[in-house]
C-alpha cells in the first residue's frame, strides 16, 4: 500500500509543479490536502508515514472514530511515534451542521466550509470555549449547479465583515466547489472568480491569502488559477467505496 500511495502523491506532487510553473507561480506555494473520507485508518497511517501532512474530512464523526482508530494504530508495539510527533493538520471541507461545531473545533486546525453567519456564531462560541482562534475559510456558492452549501457571492463582503469581529475566529481565505465538467478547461472560469473575489475582498482591506479549489479531476487548472491548496482524493487513495489502494 505504501508504495502505491507514495506513487500517487508523488505523481500529483509533480502534476502540481508543472502547473505552478506554466503560471508562473512556485509549486511550494501549493499545499496538498489528501482528502481521506471514506478512507481507512490504516491508509491514512501509511500516508502519515511516508510523509503527507494534511488531509481533508468531510464529516465530523466520520472523522472522530477514524482519529481514535489512527492513534491506536499509532501506540501499537511496532508504532516509532506517537501522532503529534507527526504534526498532521486536519481540515474539515464538508458542511458542518451548526450542532457539530464543539467537536470540530477540537479537531480541526482548519474549517472551509463556513457559509454562515449563524455558523460563524456558533463555531466562535464553541471555539472560545476551548479557548482556541479557530482557523476559518469562507465556503463560497457560484453556481446554481453546484453543491447547495456556500454562501452567494454577493453576501462573501457582509459575511468577512461580520466573522472579522468574532473574536475566536480567523478567516484565511475562500473555498469553492464547482459543478463537475467532464472538460476540466470549463471550470477554469470558477477558479477564476473565486480568485477574484479574493482579489477584490483583499482590496477592501482583507487578508485572505488561501485559495483552496481543486480537486482530482481539475486541481491542475485550480493551481494555473491560483490555488494554494487543493484538495485530493481519488487519485491518491482510488475511488471510494472500491478496494483502497
Ligand atoms: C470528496 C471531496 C474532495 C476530493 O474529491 P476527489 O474527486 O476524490 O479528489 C474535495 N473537496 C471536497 C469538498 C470533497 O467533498
Amino acid at each position: 500500500m505504501e508504495q502505491r500511495l507514495s506513487e500517487n502523491i508523488k505523481t500529483i506532487y509533480r502534476r502540481i509543479s508543472h502547473s505552478a510553473m506554466r503560471a508562473g507561480r512556485e509549486p511550494n506555494e501549493v499545499r496538498l490536502i489528501a482528502v481521506t473520507k471514506k478512507v481507512a485508518a490504516d491508509a491514512v497511517v501509511s500516508a502519515l508515514e511516508i510523509g503527507q501532512r494534511d488531509f481533508g474530512e468531510s464529516r465530523v464523526q466520520e472523522f472522530r472514530e477514524k482519529l481514535e482508530e489512527i492513534r491506536g494504530m499509532l501506540a501499537a508495539p511496532q508504532g516509532v511515534k506517537t501522532l503529534r510527533g507527526y504534526r498532521p493538520r486536519w481540515h474539515l471541507i464538508g458542511h458542518l451542521q451548526k450542532n457539530k461545531t464543539k467537536m470540530a473545533v477540537e479537531l480541526f486546525d482548519l474549517i472551509h466550509s463556513v457559509d454562515s453567519e449563524e455558523l460563524a456564531e456558533a463555531l466562535d462560541k464553541s471555539a472560545g470555549k476551548i479557548n482556541k482562534v479557530q482557523r476559518i475559510l469562507i465556503q463560497v456558492k457560484l453556481s446554481d449547479e453546484e453543491s447547495k452549501y456556500g454562501i452567494e457571492k454577493e453576501n462573501v463582503y457582509e459575511l468577512l465583515r461580520l466573522v472579522g469581529i468574532m473574536k475566536n475566529l480567523k478567516v484565511e481565505g475562500v473555498m469553492t466547489i464547482p459543478p463537475y465538467f467532464e472538460d476540466p478547461g470549463e471550470v477554469r472560469g470558477y477558479f477564476r472568480e473565486l480568485r477574484e473575489i479574493r482579489d477584490r475582498a483583499e482590496t477592501k482591506g482583507f487578508s485572505l491569502p488561501e485559495l483552496s479549489m481543486g480537486m482530482s479531476h481539475d486541481f491542475e487548472v485550480a493551481v494555473e488559477e491560483g490555488a494554494t491548496m487543493v484538495r485530493v482524493g481519488t487519485a491518491i487513495f482510488g475511488e471510494r467505496g472500491k478496494e483502497q489502494a
